[in-house]
């Protein structure tokens, strides 16, 4: 072995968790070893939401296009070239990515490790050439695909990382699988110009949304030509020798059908990356409800000396989680700090499609099974001038708030730019927690979030 360091703060990872993570301890002047495998930036940047949102604005783009006399353009012809489409997407995660290159080559309190890096004891880490005595460790390692036990499905399906790659638009594409990831493929390759069908297990397809908003989705994904399999098995899947895939699937009335594509996205899920870590010598446990490591509420692992952030844990796996997440831990593990994250009845979700998802808190029917006094309002974009002007009427508003206290329990908004818009709420709950400032407010207008306002407005009148 060559290098023997020492330190103050090692973190597992160069995705968000980490980084951020990182960031609190080279503000307090510790010295922080970082290790990660492959590019720094994690999921997020190379393989996750950066690249994902390119192809998103590709797909819009190809969709404005098509429907261009819709806004008095004629247009006379167009083509796809994937392989450009492809490389903006490279290009931008590059760019991306050398963010964060520059900023660990700009402070020389940080040594990155290009290895993959594992305990060999509570407060020692080894790799291949190397080894580091540390007493405080994070764990921000995230996930990786998840492949459920059907026969053939690894040798016939490629995980999102691999569709990433692809250098050839396929002309059919199989999508098993019925959560984010999952969805925003379907649109993305459907509106480029691949024949998409999307094989969901279950009766909904983001089986946790308000169905009135998925069923919105629907309705769009299938004007994009996605066919959607509803509570729909892969019994089995093949490859043939010409590349292309087969799959046996039962459907909810027992009727079996045979399937055919040109490739197979498998998006059934993900779980923590930890396998290589050899969590065991550390002295930490796993927690067996998520597959991840077993923390308390301060993030704290079952070892004195390690903590575990972002998607490593199993739970809410979003970048902003991680992002939230890492400052926490390494002011525990640091400052012996005991802090709680209490942000988790306020992470925000979102489904980078057309309309767009956001959501937060809880729906009309958790609020109810909860036996709160609940009262909701839904506000249809089509009466939002903003929506209109674009040609973006589809979706809704909606808002569960308290009676009596109006504190907001919980929003849907399935409409143009609802993330952004969703973030107006989220603000309103950081607060004071109620629609207050949501109402006294001066709104742009016209603006989508108007429509916001105008739920909101609504609602009062019930509270
Ligand atoms: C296709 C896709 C789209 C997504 N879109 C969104 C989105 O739009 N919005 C959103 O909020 N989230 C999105 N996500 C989820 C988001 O990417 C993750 O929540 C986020 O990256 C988690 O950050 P993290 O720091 O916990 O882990 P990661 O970013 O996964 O970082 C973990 C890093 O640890 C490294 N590592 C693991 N084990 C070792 C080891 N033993 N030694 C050295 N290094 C190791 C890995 O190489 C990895 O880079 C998406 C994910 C995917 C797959």
């Amino acid at each position: 072995m060559s290098d023997e360091l020492v330190a103050d703060l090692a973190v597992i990872g160069g995705g968000a968790g980490a980084w951020t993570a990182m960031r609190v301890g080279r503000s307090h002047g510790k010295r922080v070893v970082l290790f990660e495998q492959g590019h720094l930036g994690g999921t997020c940047v190379n393989v996750g939401c950066i690249p994902t949102k390119a192809l998103v604005r590709s797909a819009e783009v190809v969709e404005t296009i098509r429907n261009s006399t819709r806004y008095g353009v004629a247009v006379s012809g167009f083509r796809v070239d994937f392989p450009a489409v492809m490389a903006r997407m490279a290009g931008i995660v590059q760019t991306s990515r050398s963010f964060y290159e520059r900023a660990i080559a700009a402070d020389p309190g940080v040594i990155w490790i290009p290895k993959t890096v594992h305990f060999t004891s509570p407060t020692r880490l080894e790799w291949e050439t190397g080894s580091l005595q540390v007493d405080h460790t994070i764990i921000a390692s995230g996930t990786e695909p998840w492949w459920p036990p059907i026969p053939g499905i690894r040798e016939a399906g490629i995980d999102s990382t691999s569709l990433l790659e692809l250098d050839s638009l396929p002309e059919r594409l199989i999508i098993a699988g019925a959560g984010v990831i999952a969805t925003e493929f379907a649109q993305i390759f459907a509106r480029l110009g691949t024949k998409v069908t999307l094989v969901a297990r279950g009766l909904h397809i983001l089986s946790n949304i308000d169905h009135d908003a998925v069923a919105v989705l629907e309705r769009s994904l299938r004007r994009d030509g996605v066919r959607i399999m509803h509570g729909t098995k892969v019994r089995e899947a093949r490859k043939s020798n010409e590349g292309w895939v087969e799959l046996e699937l039962e459907r909810m009335d027992g009727q079996i059908e045979t399937l055919h594509g040109d490739a197979m996205l498998v998006a059934t899920g993900r779980t923590p990356k930890i396998a290589a870590l050899d969590l065991a010598a550390a002295g930490i446990e796993l927690d067996p409800t998520t597959a991840g490591p077993l923390v308390d509420r301060e993030l704290r692992t079952t070892s004195p000396h390690a903590w575990a952030v972002g998607d490593a844990l199993g739970r809410q796996l979003y970048t902003h989680v991680a992002n939230h997440e890492g400052p926490y831990a390494a002011k525990n593990a640091l400052l012996d700090a005991h802090l709680i994250p209490d942000f988790y009845d306020q992470v925000p979700g979102a489904v980078f499609c057309d309309p767009e998802l956001a959501v937060v808190g809880l729906r009309p029917d958790e609020a109810k099974e909860r036996g709160l006094d609940a009262v909701t309002s839904t506000y249809p974009m089509s009466r939002n001038g903003k929506a209109r002007a674009m040609g973006k009427e589809d979706g809704f508003v909606r808002l569960v708030v308290e009676r009596g206290t109006r504190r907001i329990l919980g929003a849907t908004l399935i409409c143009h730019d609802a993330a952004n818009a969703l973030q107006e709420i989220l603000v309103a709950m950081a607060g004071d927690g109620t629609i207050g400032a949501i109402r006294k407010s001066v709104h742009t207008h016209p603006t989508i979030v108007e429509a916001v306002n105008a739920c909101a407005r609504e609602l009062e009148a019930q509270l």
